[in-house]
């Protein structure tokens, strides 16, 4: 709806022109007729002045029109303009009005370009951030989360809908991490720190870098790096040299005071001195063995193990394993047996680590059986792959010793001095594996254990 009263102040001027027009004629009116007579030319006159204020009063309402139809023209444009729509350039009218509209063209090609070029930097910056590997976070003077990428969704097991706007105290209860962030925002410098947060348990290098402006007064970029590989690849060397210094000093001190008994006198006892030269010699035959393996594993996860794969007959193979260890297992009172059908399939494998595995595995199974127990090798046919088990009724494995067999040196009683260097099934998973197959276990404890290799099948 039109205002009752223009309200552009080139309207106002105008209508008061208008009035003042109007006024003076009323007045010079008055005086023409206060003195009686209205003389000819004094009415021409009059004429001519209400025609000419007239004039001039329409004039400027008119040009007041278009100025205000401008000003209105270059209102929607800046509206326009700011709301991002297109100009209407046909509301311009005039020279005047076209070279504001020249402007507007100019100032709108302006704000198009630098919103496209911030666009664009604005989805780079983006997809930087989503291939990082390292997780990043912006947060505000409050430590409200105002950014998250997603490789710190994944770190801190969030997801960004839920993180941002939230403090980060309430994503991450780690105080240190807090600090940090508080720390950087504070002294306004790039702080660092080494954080380790639980369940599961997880080790980031975390640096906070000040932000200024933009995201509220303060506020700190925290990036997080995922030190856990690392970590662990430091705890597991540390108890690598461990293990192995470990493993050689008990042999290392049981030769060396046997040397020395026999140094002091026992050499002279023919029988002693042959035992402990016996003894001397297990001993030496156990470091050897731990060397032996030591190297073995070395190789295998160093890739340099090459493997020579051919279909493999599992009734032959397990047939001549068994039969290598018959001798053993009689005299130790254990029943050995092959339970391989004739039609069973062949794997593809390197007949020498297959060998290799399975001696690991009948060797633990005739350590852990006692007197009276039973072992077996059977074969089952899958549709691609074949499990060759080795199960026994021997000591078995608790719930809580069973996921670590595998590990390297892991041994469930390190009080047992029976030779076994605590390697075996840890060469075993990994021959397993070179194979393109893996290797489980199964066990109850006190009712025997079953091993499984599973390989695939010969075409
Ligand atoms: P080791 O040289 O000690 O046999 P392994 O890596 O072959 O080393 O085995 C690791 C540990 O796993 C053993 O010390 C034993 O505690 C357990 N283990 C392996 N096989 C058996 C089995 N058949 N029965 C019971 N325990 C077993």
């Amino acid at each position: 709806m039109r205002p009752p009263f223009p309200r552009s102040p080139v309207s106002r001027a105008a209508l008061a022109h208008a009035a003042l027009v109007a006024l003076a004629a009323a007045g010079f009116a008055l005086v023409a007729v206060g003195d009686g007579a209205v003389s000819t030319a004094e009415l021409a006159a009059m004429a001519a002045f209400f025609a000419l204020g007239a004039a001039s009063a329409g004039l400027t309402l008119w040009m007041a029109r278009g100025a205000e139809r401008t000003a209105n023209a270059a209102a929607d444009a800046a509206r326009r303009l700011a709301d991002g729509e297109p100009i209407d350039f046909a509301r311009f009218d005039g020279r005047a009005a076209r070279d504001l509209a020249d402007a507007f063209d100019r100032l709108s090609q302006t704000v198009r370009r630098d919103s496209d070029d911030l666009a664009l930097e604005r989805r780079l910056l983006e997809a930087v951030m989503e291939t990082m590997s390292d997780g990043v976070i912006a947060l505000d003077s409050q430590n409200t989360v105002r950014m998250i990428n997603q490789a710190a969704q994944r770190l801190l097991m969030t997801d960004a809908a839920a993180a941002r706007g939230r403090p980060l105290a309430e994503i991450e209860r780690d105080f240190e991490m807090l600090q940090v962030a508080s720390r950087s925002a504070d002294t306004r410098r790039m702080q660092r720190a080494e954080i380790e947060l639980l369940h599961p348990r997880r080790f980031f290098n975390v640096t906070a870098t000040p932000l200024s402006g933009g995201v509220g007064q303060g506020g700190a970029l925290l990036t997080l790096q995922d030190a856990t590989d690392e970590r662990r690849a430091q705890t597991t060397r540390r108890e690598f040299v461990s293990n192995v210094s470990h493993e050689l000093r008990s042999p290392l001190a049981s030769v060396r005071a046997m040397v020395e008994t026999l140094e002091s006198g026992a050499l002279d006892d023919r029988e002693i001195a042959l035992d402990f030269l016996r003894r001397i010699q297990d001993d030496i035959g156990r470091m050897t063995a731990l060397a032996d393996e030591l190297l073995e594993l070395s190789s295998l996860e160093s890739g340099q193990m090459p493997l020579h794969l051919s279909p493999v007959d599992l009734r032959e193979a397990a047939g001549a394993i068994v039969e290598r260890f018959r001798l053993a297992a009689k005299e130790k009172g254990v029943d050995i047996k092959r339970g391989v059908s004739a039609d069973a399939p062949r794997a593809m494998a390197d007949p020498a680590k297959l060998d290799r595995i399975l001696t690991n595995l009948l060797e633990n199974a005739l350590r852990f059986t006692p007197r009276g127990g039973r072992i077996e090798i059977s074969v089952r046919a899958r549709p691609r792959w074949v499990d060759v088990s080795v199960s026994d009724t021997g000591a078995g494995i608790s719930k809580e010793h069973l996921p670590r067999v595998f590990e390297r040196f892991f041994k469930a009683d390190r009080s047992r001095s029976d030779g076994g260097t605590g390697l075996g099934l840890a060469i075993a998973k990994h021959l397993a594996q070179a194979h393109g197959g893996e290797i489980r276990a199964e066990s109850a404890e006190g009712e025997g254990s079953v091993f499984t290799v599973t390989l695939k099948r010969a075409p």
